[in-house]
Order: structure tokens, then sequence, then C-alpha cells
């Protein structure tokens, strides 16, 4: 049983002017083992920034609050300590990694993560099956990671890895975007894969419903000008779906 507790987060960014922007406004949440979070909210309001912060980007500056994994210090934890604490975070965006071969690459990840390499050929066997139940092609395994790669490859990459490395909790900021109903469809199954295999936690960050048709969300957050304004069931998810955030974001204006 793992527990991730976000306590009145606040964070701000340095802007390319040089000027301090606060986006986190005082989040709280706590993702649980087993239990599925989604996260909703308009363009802007700050979703990906709360990934990037709950993974280490040094982009970011906390200025009040606590992040914490079963009471461990998560922010005083370098970006591969919270990795090997088993926090996984699939960026919106992506990395090229030029020169580095996908299977080099996941298992260079999982022996930093599991602390010692994974014995070769069950590793082998191992991503080569991830891959089938994925519908990834085999010769991607040779091909440098993400380079060349499509919007709806990228997403499938990041599923293979969340099955790979067997995170704790994973972190999907906009998983869904860039893909086609059937891209849709098996990226989806491998999180729904990984969450019985695993019993992880997930923390889904969307602005589209469409997602959670095929992923059941325990809890949906939505997060309005850097914070969580309302929280329900995946009744709310459909709300949203219906009548958009204006009943959100017009209560909070001017706050
Ligand atoms: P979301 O993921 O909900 O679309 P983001 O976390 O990407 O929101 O962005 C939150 C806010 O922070 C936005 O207003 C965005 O313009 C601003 N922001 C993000 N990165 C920077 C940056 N490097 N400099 C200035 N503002 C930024
Ligand atoms: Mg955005
Ligand atoms: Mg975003």
């Amino acid at each position: 049983m793992t527990t991730l507790e976000i306590k009145d987060l606040h964070a701000e960014i340095i802007t390319p002017e040089g000027e301090r922007k606060q986006i986190l406004n005082g989040v709280n949440l706590t993702v649980r083992s087993g239990e599925t979070h989604a996260i909703m909210g308009p363009n802007g309001s700050g979703k990906s920034t709360l990934s990037y912060v709950i993974a280490g980007h040094p982009k970011y500056t906390v200025t009040q609050g606590t992040i914490t994994l079963d009471g461990e210090n998560v922010l005083d934890m370098s970006v591969d300590e919270r990795a090997r604490a088993g926090l996984f975070l699939a960026m919106q965006y992506p990395v090229e990694v030029p020169g580095v071969s996908m299977s080099n690459f996941l298992r260079t990840a999982a022996t930093a993560i599991r602390g010692e390499a994974p014995k070769l050929r069950t590793w082998v066997k191992e991503v080569k099956e991830s891959m089938k139940e994925l519908d990834i092609d085999s010769a991607f395994a040779d091909r440098s990671v993400n380079e060349g790669f499509s919007g709806g490859e990228k997403k499938r990459h990041e599923v293979l890895q969340l099955g790979l490395l067997k995170p704790k909790i994973a972190i999907l900021d906009e998983t869904d975007s860039g893909l086609d109903v059937d891209a849709l469809r098996i990226v989806s199954e491998g999180v729904n894969r990984y969450k019985e295999r695993e019993e992880g936690g997930v923390l889904l960050i969307t602005h589209y419903t469409r997602i959670l048709r095929y992923i059941k969300p325990d809890f949906v957050h939505v997060f309005v000008n850097g914070k969580i304004v309302a929280e329900g069931g995946s009744e709310l998810a459909e709300e949203l779906d219906a009548n958009g955030y204006e009943r959100f974001t017009s209560a909070t204006a001017g706050a």
C-alpha cells in the first residue's frame, strides 16, 4: 500500500522575462495504491505544472506545501530518487533520445529503479511480450527512443514503460492527446493492465473525457487556476463533458 500525499502545494516558474509567476495555488490531493484519479481542467490551469513539480522538474520552485510518498519527503529527492521511490511521469511531450535504442533505454531505466540489471534473457522476453500486448512492431526495440515516433507511437512507448518499470504511482499527462480511437483503446488497455497487475495508483491528467470511457476513474478533480475547485466520482466527468468548465471558471474568476 502506497500513498502519495500532496498538501497545500504552491509552486512558481521563472518566466523567460525573468519574472516569478505563481502557477500552483494550494493543491491538496491524496492518491493511494489501486486508486485512479482524474484531474480535469481547462488549458493553462496548471495541470502539467503539477505533474512536473511532482516529478521534480528543475524549472519549477515549490514555495509552500509538501509532497510525500509513504511519509517520505518527495521534494527532498532528486528526479532519479523519485523514480526509484516508485513515481512515474509520462510526459505530455515525450523526449527524444537519439542514439539510444528503446530496448537499452528501458533496461537502463529498469536497472536504475530495481537496483540491479534484469536478467537479459527474461528481460528480452518481457519486453517482447509487452510490445505485443501494445501492438508495437518488434523492429521498434532497435530504434532510438522516440526519434521519428508518431504521436501514437510515443504514447504506446510510455505505456510500455509503465508496464515494464512497474511504478507504485503513475502520473499520465494528456496520454490521450493525438491518439486515434484504436490507439486510445490499446493505450487504455495497457494502463488498465498496469492497474490490475501492479495495483498501482494512477493520476490521469486530461482535458478530454473520452479516455475516461476506457479508464474508469474512482475520483474526478476539477482543476482551475492552479488548484482543485471541485471533486466527485466518475459522474463529474460526465457533467464536465456535457457542460464544460464554465461553472467552475466563473466561480473562481478574480480569485
Ligand atoms: P495545463 O497543463 O493545465 O494546460 P500548464 O501547467 O501547462 O497548464 O500551464 C499553466 C500556466 O503556466 C499557463 O498559464 C502557462 O502559460 C504558464 N506557463 C507554463 N510554462 C511557462 C513558462 N515557461 N513561462 C511562463 N509561463 C509559463
Ligand atoms: Mg497545456
Ligand atoms: Mg498540460
